[in-house]
């Protein structure tokens, strides 16, 4: 079997003029034993379990623990988001046949796990459409985790604020439950490319949030459609609601996966864990928008 990082190796070689720096903006290109550098000589690791670390030094919120990727990993897997990966991968895979174009690189910006990037490439990939997938994330733990479960796209540790990529690379910019920097979007988007957000309703998870906190506790981003349509043109919005099934041994992990469950008592998330909840409620905002606004 051919190793993860020959695989990954190949695929930076495939794609030259795709990653830069994150310290002085230069390219990156492969060195040997397993890192990438730029002519100033900032090198960057290669790890052997398949990922690329392009983060300056070691930042990133401590509370993203690999046990939270874990979990999220394991939800994601049983199709709890499939209702919203449908219409993403149908606005790329759209965007692709109106272009004409036989090959299209996604990017995902905040990543976690990777499943979502996953699901959405494999959706699109088949056909005559080539897909590069690209998912960068602050947190290492949600790397390492999305580099073992997926190997195929390539897997970065980064920061969104300093995207380690050059400009105007990406066809499709995915930005999905994670924070938005949307001057970096605007430049790491192709000329005609699309940017695809979700965010989530008032109604996200509220078994879970009612169950964890409450009656009263903050639901949705309410203004992050509006901040979204500030910058970006000829937006459109797909509003997504079901409910998924889940099962008892589920619960744990919709606890651990969440950052409602951060700031709940042990006492609520042992109850909700013994519930016997059976379905949870999705309900987001996917938004798709085009060229940035100046
Ligand atoms: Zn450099």
């Amino acid at each position: 079997m051919r190793r993860k990082i020959d695989t990954v190796k190949s695929l930076i070689r495939s794609q030259p003029g795709l990653l830069q720096c994150p310290l002085c903006e230069a390219g990156l290109a492969l060195t040997e034993p397993n890192s990438v550098a730029c002519p100033q000589g900032h090198t960057f690791d290669l790890a052997r379990t398949g990922y690329l670390n392009l983060l300056p030094s070691r930042k990133g919120d401590q509370k993203y623990t690999k046990a939270l990727f874990e979990a999220r990993s394991a939800v994601y897997q049983r199709g709890l988001y499939e209702g919203v990966v449908q219409p993403i991968a149908e606005a790329a895979a759209g965007w692709a046949k109106e272009q004409g174009a036989g090959e299209i690189r996604i990017l995902d910006l905040g990543c976690g796990e990777g499943s979502h990037l996953w699901n959405v490439a494999s959706q699109i990939a088949g056909g005559s459409i080539e897909v590069l997938a690209v998912g960068v994330d602050i947190a290492k733990e949600g790397i390492q985790v999305a580099a073992r479960n997926y190997p195929g796209p390539l897997w970065c540790v980064g920061d969104l604020a300093k995207a380690p990529f050059a400009p105007g690379q990406f066809h499709v910019l995915l930005n999905i439950f994670s924070p938005a920097n949307y001057r970096e979007f605007a430049r790491l988007m192709a000329p005609e490319g699309l940017v695809i957000k979700v965010v989530p309703g008032e109604r996200y998870l509220e078994e879970v949030r009612l169950a964890l906190h409450g009656e009263g506790a903050e639901a949705g981003e309410g203004d992050a459609a509006f901040l979204f349509a500030q910058h970006f043109a000829e937006v459109s919005t797909v509003e997504v609601q079901y409910r998924a099934a889940v099962d008892a041994n589920d619960l744990p992990a919709l606890v651990e996966m969440t950052p409602l469950s951060w700031q709940a008592s042990p006492e609520r998330k042992e109850a909700f864990v013994q519930s016997g909840l059976e379905a949870v409620t999705i309900d987001v905002a996917v938004l798709i928008g085009r060229r940035p606004l100046a």
